[in-house]
């Protein structure tokens, strides 16, 4: 894609967003964008950071340490599937872990976190796509994380995450939606730092802000289509 639509493009998902959320009756504020930075270069990040924007998502490690010391200023999340044997390598230096999916990579978090001496931001991701590509916990077993967090002093669980299925069908995602949704809404009950509810990528956010969304993940929106060549 050419580079110089990534401020217009930026410009026109603030809008979309902001329209949306006010619909909803919330402030704008209150969803925030996270720019999928991944297979994209360094000069397009550094556009989409003059452009305004702060808050970047990725999901490789690799590529995330790789681009974090090239925009420091920015806040990193990391939206992608997390192997055990990296999590050394990413705790502390990033915002927000959306992706833990498993109480293995729960516990590799919080001893890693407790030996670096810090508390890692994380959200709970659950499977309510259908496709067996995708990775998550169901309802019981994150409930279950949830309410052990006690024993995970060092993570601090933020919320829920999701990715709805990819298909054209309005009404499966909306009703994936609607699942993440609910949970999220029941669990944030006397939890105060329970905030987060992270889904919606550019083909689905519309949706995902009608159903409560906290943090849209979108690229290809912004950047154009990824080259994987
Ligand atoms: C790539 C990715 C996105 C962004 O997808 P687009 O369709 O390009 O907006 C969002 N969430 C996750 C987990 C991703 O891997």
């Amino acid at each position: 894609m050419n580079e110089s639509l990534i401020p217009q493009n930026l410009q026109f998902v603030k809008q979309e967003i902001q329209t949306l959320a006010t619909q909803e009756g919330l402030t704008p504020e209150s969803v925030r964008l996270i720019a999928v930075s991944k297979n994209q270069p360094i000069e397009s990040i550094q556009i989409a950071w003059e452009a305004g924007q702060t808050l970047f998502g990725e999901n490789k490690v690799q590529e995330l340490l790789t681009k974090i010391p090239l925009l420091p200023q920015a806040e990193w999340h990391l939206i992608g599937h997390l192997q055990t044997n990296k999590v050394k390598s990413i705790v502390g230096q990033v915002a927000l872990i959306h992706s833990v999916d498993s109480e293995r990579l729960l516990l590799e978090i919080e001893k890693q976190a407790r030996l670096k001496g810090i508390v890692q931001p994380i959200l709970l991701q659950l499977f309510i796509s259908g496709e067996e590509t995708k990775s998550g916990l169901s309802p019981e077993e994150a409930l279950s994380l949830l309410e052990a967090s006690n024993q995970f002093p060092h993570v601090q669980i933020k919320g829920l995450m999701g990715v709805a299925a990819l298909t054209e069908d309005r009404e499966i995602i909306r009703a994936q939606f609607q699942t993440l949704s609910d949970c999220f809404q029941s669990w944030k009950n006397n939890r105060p730092n329970f905030t987060e509810l992270s889904m919606g990528m550019s083909s689905d956010f519309p949706e995902a802000i009608q159903y409560g969304s906290t943090l849209v993940r979108i690229g290809t929106a912004i950047f154009g289509s990824r080259n994987y060549a």
